[in-house]
Formats: structure tokens, sequence, C-alpha cells
């Protein structure tokens, strides 16, 4: 697994922690991730999409463009209702403990 690797060093010298943001570590992680995601080029399952709704939500309610990071959990919410209301259950949620 050594490609991973790889990509995560490109991805420290591109991304350095360098601002005083405590999210800018884990928005750094989850775009590592979405590269990873689009190396493997997969649709995702149900599963797949509710493990990481989190993370998409949060990123969402900071105003990251979520979709663009993470196009496959996007993609998935498009066409599954259910994942989709979850993930509108979930950005309220978040939402809600922001304010
Ligand atoms: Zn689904």
């Amino acid at each position: 697994m050594d490609w991973i690797g790889s990509i995560a060093q490109k991805f420290r010298n591109v991304f350095k922690p360098t601002t005083q943001n405590p999210n800018s570590q884990k928005i750094m992680l989850t775009k590592l991730m979405h590269m990873v995601e689009q190396t493997q080029e997969e649709e995702y399952s149900c599963d797949d999409v509710l493990q990481l709704l989190d993370e998409y939500a949060e990123m969402v309610s900071y105003g990251e463009d979520a979709a663009d990071m993470m196009p496959l959990i996007k993609h998935h919410l498009e066409m599954c209702p259910d994942c989709r209301e979850e993930a509108e259950a979930l950005l309220s949620v978040i939402q809600s403990q922001q304010y």
C-alpha cells in the first residue's frame, strides 16, 4: 500500500497545517480520503455513505465544498432518498449545535 503513503506525503507538502483553524487537519484528511476515493472509482453502498456521512455533513456545515470533495457521496445522495434523508437530519443536528 505504498501509494497511500506517497499520496499522504504529497498532501503534507501541499496542505501544511499553517492556519489556526483546528479543522484544517481534519479537512486535509478528508481531502486525502477523497483522493483515495477517486483512485478507487467505485460507487458507494448505503453502508459506505452512512459511515462517511458525519464527515460530509460537517464539511457542508463548515462551508466546505463537500460535493466537490466527496462526489461519490453526493452522487449516492442524489440517487438514494434514504441516505439523503439521513444526511439532512445529520446536517440539521450539526447546525443546531453550532449556534
Ligand atoms: Zn443509500
